[in-house]
């Protein structure tokens, strides 16, 4: 209840934005006792990203991979505030973030401030769209649970509609043709997905359509998966041909239509043209863009006028031009790609340097009270005793600021390409394991499964995979 919630005046206001891979990891390992600790983020859960393409069958379903964040903050020991808003802007100024409670029920109060002494910026990125005409109202992204629900919602639209009664040819050829732009980890797996959704369950129940659908992927580079090695490149290339799913690169998309995308192809000879390309369901996936309260906060900050991508922060995640605010995840720019793995790594950074840091605090305050001690001393034994102790204090005072800056550490690249199919590029040692098929497959289950969040989100996906074998997977549309 809010009464039993009083900000111990003592200790500082830690303000955490975001409830995604780069916060809670932090939240998991803080200890909240040192800290009067405050999220905000408009998703009341922990979303585990890498397992949502499964999603957009309903091979998994959305809520296996939800993590409530109430029940990750009730384990805690000191009493964690959490509030179901956005942050809409943060003063740096007057050290306070402007909160919109964003939810379809709203109270009498809907907008408020929370003041911050220490505040971290978890708020992850949004799509990237570059501005070009039509993306935001025609296609779906995947980055939300709600994005993965639409999809799935489309797929079986698309099929039914396609079915509809005297439905011509090029209009069944358009709507079964399912167009994913955007050739990295999330449009692959997407892609991947969907196929095995057709082969494993649709074909079979609706086998009219076997003709007709199709999946394309395209990317505006020459070849998919850029961030892989060339020879886990050329497996998933190879796979998606056994799998007739048509990747279309050096093709990038210029403009969209609720029927069809308009793209720039560059052809062998190095000349351009552009191409008219029909779909049904359109998904987007060209990346991250960054978010408006960060790019307000960048604004105000001249340590960050040539920052672009997202905030420039120092080596222990300070944000660039503040003292007292760290960024993690996909909206800091660090020297690594924007992934759950960085994220997590990056908080768990942040809450040993918080623990650190709350740990110093107190021993430079008991250093000042011996140090006070001492001057009222009365005896040569007093002294002296007092003097151990603040030699003993100053040894362990030094010992705690020995925390090094953040060291990112690889554990690997891995991807589902479909037909029971990963790719992963590993750091195994001293070297590089390059590996595809379906071993690798076993493989990625077996590491999300144990990466899964909780024993409970643990045992849900399980049950989902088993579930989808023994019954396929469930078509109807909600
Ligand atoms: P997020 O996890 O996106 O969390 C951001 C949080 O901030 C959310 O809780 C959001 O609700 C909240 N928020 C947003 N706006 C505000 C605001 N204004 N105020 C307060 N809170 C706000 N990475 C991998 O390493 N391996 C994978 O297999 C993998 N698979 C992926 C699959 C998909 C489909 C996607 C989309 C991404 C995948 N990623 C993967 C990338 C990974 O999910 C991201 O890098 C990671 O989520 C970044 O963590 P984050 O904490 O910065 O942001
Ligand atoms: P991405 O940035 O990795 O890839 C986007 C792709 O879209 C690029 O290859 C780009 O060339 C292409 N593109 C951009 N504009 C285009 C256009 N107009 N037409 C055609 N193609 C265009 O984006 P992502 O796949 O969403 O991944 C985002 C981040 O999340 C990455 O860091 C990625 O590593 C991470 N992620 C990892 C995994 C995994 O490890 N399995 C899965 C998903 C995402």
């Amino acid at each position: 209840p809010e009464e039993q919630y009083e900000p111990d005046p003592t200790k500082k206001t830690l303000v955490i934005l975001g409830t995604g891979w780069g916060s809670v990891s932090l939240l998991k390992k803080l200890d909240t006792e040192n800290y009067n600790v405050v999220v905000v983020s408009p998703r009341n859960y922990f979303l585990f990203t890498p397992l949502l393409p499964s999603c957009t069958t309903g091979l998994i379903e959305h809520r296996s991979i939800m993590e409530p964040i109430r029940n990750i903050l009730r384990q805690k020991k000191a009493t964690v505030k959490f509030y179901e808003a956005e942050a809409t802007k943060i003063d740096y100024e007057k050290r306070v973030v402007l909160i919109s409670d964003d939810s379809e029920i709203k109270g009498d109060i809907s907008h408020t401030e929370v003041p911050f002494d220490m505040l971290v910026i978890g708020v992850g990125a949004e799509n990237a769209t570059f501005g070009i005409q039509g993306v935001r109202e025609h296609s779906c992204f995947l980055k939300e649970v709600t994005d993965a629900q639409n999809i799935r919602k489309r797929i079986m639209d698309c099929v039914e509609t396609a079915m509809f009664k005297d439905q011509t040819p090029d209009e069944v050829k358009r709507l079964l043709h399912m167009v994913v732009v955007g050739g990295g980890p999330t449009g692959v797996e997407f892609a991947g997905e969907l196929q095995d959704f057709f082969n494993d369950d649709l074909k079979k129940w609706i086998p009219e359509i076997q003709d007709n659908f199709h999946v394309t992927l395209v990317e505006a580079l020459p070849n998919v998966l850029p961030m892989f090695s060339k020879q886990l490149i050329d497996y998933t290339e190879s796979t998606f041909k056994e799998e007739e799913i048509t990747i279309r690169t050096k093709t990038m998309v210029k403009k969209v239509t609720d029927k069809y995308i308009e793209a720039e192809v560059t052809n062998p000879d190095g000349s351009k043209s552009l191409e008219t390309i029909p779909y049904g369901l359109l998904v987007w996936a060209t990346g991250n863009a960054v978010r408006p309260v960060v790019r307000d906060l960048m604004s105000q900050l001249p340590a960050q006028a040539n920052s672009r991508r997202g905030l420039a922060v120092n080596e222990y995640l300070v944000v660039n031009g503040t003292e007292n605010i760290w960024a993690v995840g996909d909206c800091a720019i660090t020297n690594y790609a924007p992934t759950a793995q960085v994220a997590g790594q990056e908080g768990a950074f942040l809450a040993r340097l918080f623990n650190t840091m709350a740990k110093t605090d107190t021993i430079e305050k008991e250093l000042q009270t011996l140090s006070n001690e001492q001057s009222l001393a009365k005896t040569d034994e007093d002294r002296n005793r007092v003097f151990d102790e603040i030699r003993e204090r100053q040894k362990q005072l030094r010992r705690t600021k020995q925390i090094g800056p953040f060291q990112y550490s690889h554990q690997g690249s891995l991807a589902y390409i479909g037909k029971e199919r990963a790719v992963a590029d590993i750091s195994w040692l001293s070297g590089n394991i390059a590996s595809g098929g379906t071993l690798t497959y076993l493989f990625w289950r077996s590491a999300y499964l144990s990466m899964c969040f909780s024993s409970r989100n643990r045992v849900l996906v399980a049950v989902d995979w088993i579930k989808a074998r023994l019954f396929g997977r469930d078509v109807s549309r909600e």
